[in-house]
């Protein structure tokens, strides 16, 4: 990163909506830099070790770079290739272990970006700064761990966030929470791998984003009695070698899985003056932005990607997302306009309707 160069566009969060953005932006020749506070993609290079996509390989190709994979679902270890070599191929500068801290509106226009390192990150020490004329903030949604909401618990240690892998689990009861794409992944893996699974779904179904092949495969094993699955079923406090259920009833277990997905950064982003919050009318947190052009409240701040709010429709939705905002930045900066984009410009006053609700009743795990 050059501190005396004044960049067109500062993209924050080097995910595939980042990366994206980047690309397309940099082609129509904007100056971009992205700053990034882990490696490149690092949400994908969190994923549980066995993951496999749920989208084809063709809804989340990047322009016309070719995305290879063995089959159309890439794995995670194939898509992060992809990434690596769409920063590589189109020479984006992407700063890694570099953090966002704060950003400040320069009287001239502009912004100043406070950045740090983030392998060495010491509270105000070592700051960076990095000028630019716009923001993308596109820092996905998959920083914070929804909170595991129970009436009671004895210990954490029991309790499992971030699940890697099932094989140390070989032979343990393990209860899975949630009844979602990681849910049902989690179960999976970890009765391949040998372990007594209880899979417990709050609702009566299984979530919309869990592929029709994975819910056969999960039956299968629940006919040979390898795996119990059980609907309406929440977990209402967990101890040390059982966990209580919400009908009173209890399981023993030797560890539970709570895969109840992430949400927003919120307090991240009201830190920086960025709103974000509970919508009342999507009954989800949501970043406040243009249902349209994705400007934020703040002038020449966007938002991209999965931090506008629910992962819901996963990367082939936030690249629909992105065509607006990458349009209205290319006509801000000068750069020709697409044939019809008058036509489409913002509607003003189009952004959804908003309240921060914090809920704090229960402990949270
Ligand atoms: C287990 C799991 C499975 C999934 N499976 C699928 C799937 O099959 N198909 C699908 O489409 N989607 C899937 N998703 C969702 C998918 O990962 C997201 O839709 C996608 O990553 C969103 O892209 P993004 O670029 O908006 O955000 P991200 O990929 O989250 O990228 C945001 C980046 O911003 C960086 N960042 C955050 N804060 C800062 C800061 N202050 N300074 C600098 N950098 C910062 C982060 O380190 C991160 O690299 C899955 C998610 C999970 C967790």
């Amino acid at each position: 990163m050059n501190q005396q160069k004044n960049y067109d566009i500062a993209i924050i969060g080097a995910g595939p909506v980042g990366i994206e953005c980047a690309v397309r932006l940099q082609r129509a020749g904007l100056d971009v830099v992205v700053i990034e506070k882990g490696g490149i993609a690092q949400t994908i290079y969190n994923y549980p070790k066995n993951m496999r996509f749920v989208r084809t390989k063709q809804e989340m190709q990047i322009e016309d770079i070719e995305y290879r994979a063995k089959t159309d679902y890439p794995t995670k270890e194939e898509a992060l290739t992809y990434y690596h070599k769409v920063v590589e191929q189109e020479d984006l500068e992407v700063c890694t272990f570099c953090e966002l801290e704060l950003f400040t509106k320069k009287i001239e226009g502009g912004y100043i970006l406070y950045v740090q390192d983030s392998r060495t990150k010491q509270k105000n020490k070592n700051i960076d700064k990095i000028n630019a004329n716009m923001v993308v903030m596109a820092i996905g949604a998959c920083q914070k761990l929804k909170p595991f909401v129970v009436e009671d618990y004895t210990t954490k240690q029991v309790i499992v966030r971030e699940f890697e892998d099932g094989l140390p689990y070989r032979g343990k009861k393990c209860v899975v929470v949630g009844g979602g794409n990681s849910g049902v992944d989690t179960a999976l893996d970890l009765v391949k791998a040998g372990a007594k699974v209880r899979l417990l779904i709050r609702e009566s179904e299984y979530r919309n984003n869990v592929p029709a092949h994975k819910i056969e495969e999960l039956e299968i094993y629940e006919n040979h009695n390898n795996i119990w699955i059980e609907f309406d079923t929440a977990v209402k406090a967990v101890f040390d070698d059982f966990v209580v259920l919400n009908d009173d009833g209890y399981i023993f277990t030797d560890f539970v899985f709570p895969m109840i997905g992430y949400q927003i950064n919120w307090e991240f982003l009201s830190s920086i003056g960025i709103q974000s919050g509970y919508d009342l009318v999507q009954a989800k947190f949501v970043t406040q932005c243009d249902a349209h052009t994705r400007e934020s409240d703040m002038d020449n701040v966007f938002i991209a990607g999965a931090v506008t709010g629910s992962l819901d429709g996963g990367i082939p939705k936030f690249k629909k997302g992105i065509e607006r905002l990458v349009e209205t930045i290319l006509v801000r900066r000068g750069v020709e306009p697409d044939s019809d984009l008058q036509e489409r410009m913002p509607i003003d006053g189009e952004s959804s309707v908003w309240m921060v609700k914090v809920k704090n009743d229960a402990i949270k795990v």
